[in-house]
């Protein structure tokens, strides 16, 4: 891509020597690229960042030259008003410029739509992966990658070097998103990228995210310590997620195979697996829709809001059949001011896997994700399970894998405490 090519000639290497957030000796290594040119019809900020490619499996590196990894660009910052705006990236884009705009009339009313363009390079196996990563997009979330008719902004998906993406709504008539050839061509690649252009930063970025990893810059390849930055204004929506395709791996960009970048802390058995590449996360979900305000209707609802009764009951899709595969399903449960909410499950039988980072099924104190998780199930449980809240109200999703299994799932029924423990 002639753009390319053009823009990295005008990489301006800075750095900065004192941010605000003083306490972390990593933070005050921070490097940025910073494209040292104004652009003419942009008021947003924005960045793209190089991603690192998988280290095993069949897209590992032997199929994917090593060198494609080492000649990224790092953090590209689009330069507006002073240095430090590139700085102040978010993680998402909450104060609104640079999310995608909502159709506010009209039958697509309440979507989120993402043009895209892509480009002749791709054959006919590739543009099939490309567009696989759309449905789960198109049915959880308010988001709607559509084909470009006549709009002015809209995703031009070409093969550049390494996986890459604008982050947000960048403004410019087109942005890229770089899925190079064959190795950025993967599902859960294109997930990854196009959370990017939905206006997530990586996962490992987060504000808190020093609570959760460490991260080894000494470790990584000089030129992409950028990747590894924290950005201190993150807004975050939903608790800290190792699951998240946002998440880097162990060993992302690394100088060494063997050498780890991204540490979990604190050390524990099992460890979550950090760096997964197959599909969105509950959370992934879930902050999509807390960040572009999905309303009822734009996505296919599984779950339920109850509030203020006194007891109910809900369900596993299907159940007592099997559950389907990508199901993500939520319950809110707020009683009256006062009381507690106390949830039964009945046994349950979902896929077991170490971390739970297959099918699971995440219970949150509070109304939403962002509430303190309380527990985390999966595998199969015979006798009842209860949990109380320790405030009004209780957030619960249950979420499967794309893989298709032959578990029932669960029954649930709750009832109104007058204790915030079990009686
Ligand atoms: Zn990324």
């Amino acid at each position: 891509c002639l753009f390319l090519f053009t823009a990295q000639t005008f990489f301006l290497r800075l750095r900065f020597g004192h941010q605000q957030s003083v306490r972390v000796n990593e933070d005050l290594e921070a490097v940025v690229y910073t494209l040292n040119r104004p652009v003419a019809g942009t008021r947003n900020i924005a960045g793209s960042l190089q991603e690192p490619l998988p280290q095993t499996g069949k897209t590992g590196s032997s199929v994917f030259p090593q060198a494609i990894q080492t000649t990224g660009v790092g953090v590209r910052g689009i330069k507006e008003g002073d240095m430090r705006m590139s700085l102040r990236m978010n993680r998402n884009s909450a104060g609104g410029t640079d999310k995608w705009p909502k159709t506010r009339s009209g039958p697509n009313r309440g979507l989120v739509r993402i043009p895209y363009k892509i480009s002749r390079q791709y054959n006919r196996t590739q543009l099939a992966v490309i567009r696989s990563a759309i449905p789960t997009f198109t049915r959880h979330t308010c988001l709607r990658f559509v084909p470009r008719r006549t709009e002015v902004a809209f995703i031009y998906i070409s093969n550049g070097k390494g996986c890459w993406a604008d982050v947000g709504k960048t403004g410019h008539p087109s942005q890229t998103v770089s899925l190079g050839i064959p190795g950025c061509v993967i599902k859960g690649i294109v997930l990854h990228e196009f959370m990017h252009v939905a206006g997530f930063q990586h996962e490992h970025s987060r504000s808190d995210r020093n609570r959760y990893v460490k991260i080894y810059r000494q470790h990584v390849q000089p030129d992409m310590v950028a990747n590894f930055d924290r950005y201190n204004d993150s807004v975050n929506y939903v608790v800290y997620d190792y699951n998240s395709v946002m998440h880097y791996s162990k060993n992302a960009f690394s100088k060494e195979i063997y050498l780890p970048t991204v540490q979990v802390i604190p050390k524990r058995k099992p460890e979550p697996i950090i760096g997964q590449r197959e599909r969105l996360s509950p959370y992934d979900i879930e902050e999509v829709k807390y960040l572009y305000d999905c309303g009822a209707g734009t996505y296919q609802r599984c779950g339920r809001d109850f509030f203020n009764l006194a007891t109910g009951s809900f369900n596993s899709p299907s159940y007592p059949s099997p559950y389907p595969a990508e199901a993500h399903c939520t319950w809110n449960i707020t009683v009256q001011p006062g009381r507690f909410v106390n949830v039964t499950f009945k046994g349950i039988d979902i896929s077991d896997s170490p971390v739970c980072q297959n099918d699971v099924i995440l219970i949150h104190d509070g109304k939403n994700a962002a509430a303190p998780t309380m527990r985390t199930i999966c595998g199969t449980q015979t006798g009842d399970i209860s949990i109380v809240s320790t405030g009004r109200s209780m957030f619960i999703i249950f979420s499967s894998d794309p893989t298709r299994d032959s578990n029932r799932g669960f029954r649930a029924i709750f009832r109104e405490s007058n204790e915030p423990k079990l009686t």
